[in-house]
């Protein structure tokens, strides 16, 4: 492999908030080390297509603070398959792509790491997911703005709850993980938490609201991760409801507006480290591994090792739900 000319980067996957600033970053660290920078759009699809659009610096001005992806995400059958992958290889060659960032959840490192082992392209990935839910990186860019949408939300749904004396089921994003559950619910100071990991005693809500009602509470809320297994929020909200007698109990699923807004600080400067990390790993001759945040450093993780598992939820946080609820 010769020295690194050209690379291209993409989204992939959900979009998360902060997608952009990663984009700034790349196209920006790529133009400082004399590369040019090539925009894939919509994902994998855009390779397979061939939709490219060179990107400057003035491309890339005044995006750091804007949601979604201006590059546009997608997911794309035809790169799961070998014949898809081949078209992409060589429209990349065509376009004398020799590096390529992937701005994604752990699915579209799963096909980058594929992707690495069939072609000599370098592949480097950065965790963009609001789920933060990527083994190897404490953060994934995206999470810290959704995690704020939520409680503030949760916030303005407490009001109502308080001053009618309700109990809301709130639905969170998390398919398959809790970190949003867990910590939009310790922030909102939730009476209960419902998450896929969480099993057992731990999930009686009946037990904790009825504890919680001993001090005569004027609201209850439950946050429920989407990918909970007794269910999503209506349908936990239905099956305790026998059991809730007197509580007035309203369910709310927030859905789509957590992808949304204006990236936090937090999430522009982690963005902004992981952007060019991602292209100083390319010059440095790395391939199919994963730039990411541990103890606020960077660190380069396999995919291999990235996509093997989830990353597990943060063990003191989750001690501490039911201490804070006494
Ligand atoms: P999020 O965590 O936000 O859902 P993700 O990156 O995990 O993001 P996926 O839909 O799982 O999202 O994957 C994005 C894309 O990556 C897929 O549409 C597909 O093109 C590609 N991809 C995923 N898994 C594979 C695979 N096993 N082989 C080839 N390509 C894959």
């Amino acid at each position: 492999m010769g020295k690194i000319k050209k690379i291209g980067v993409l989204t992939s996957g959900g979009d998360a908030p902060g997608m952009n600033a990663a984009i700034r970053a790349v196209t920006r660290t790529a133009i400082y080390n004399g590369l040019e920078v090539i925009g894939i759009r919509h994902g994998y699809l855009g390779m397979v297509n061939a939709n490219f659009k060179p990107l400057y610096s003035y491309t890339v001005s005044d995006t750091i603070q804007r949601g979604g992806t201006f590059l546009k995400t997608a997911r794309c059958e035809a790169f799961r398959t070998p014949e898809g992958r081949k078209t992409a290889y060589e429209n990349l060659r065509a376009a004398e792509i020799d590096g390529v960032v992937v701005i994604g959840g752990d699915g579209s490192f799963k096909g980058a790491s594929i992707f690495n082992e069939e072609y000599n392209i370098p592949f480097v990935g950065v965790p963009g997911t609001i789920d933060n839910d990527i083994f190897g990186t404490d953060y994934t860019i995206g999470y810290d703005t959704a995690l704020n949408t939520v409680v503030e939300a949760v916030d303005k749904i407490r009001d109502t709850a308080s001053a009618m004396n309700r109990m809301f089921f709130v639905e969170v994003m998390g398919a398959e993980a809790g970190h949003i559950a867990l910590y939009s619910g310790i922030a909102s100071g939730a009476e209960a938490i419902l998450m896929p990991e969480i099993r057992g005693e731990a999930r009686d809500i009946v037990k904790i609201i009825e504890t919680g009602n001993t001090r005569k509470k004027s609201s209850n809320i439950i946050i429920v991760a989407e990918g909970d297994e007794e269910g999503g929020a209506l349908a936990i909200a239905e099956k305790y409801k026998p059991q809730l007698e007197g509580y007035d109990v309203r369910v709310v699923i927030l859905g789509h507006l957590q992808r949304g807004g204006s990236p936090s600080a937090l999430d522009r400067v982690n963005a902004s480290r992981l952007g060019n990390a991602a292209v100083e790993a390319l010059l440095d001759g790395q391939q199919s591994v994963m730039v990411g945040l541990q103890n606020n450093e960077i660190v380069l993780i396999p995919f291999r090792k990235a996509v093997k598992q989830h990353k597990g939820l943060n063990q003191h946080i989750v001690d501490i739900i039911d201490i804070l609820n006494v």
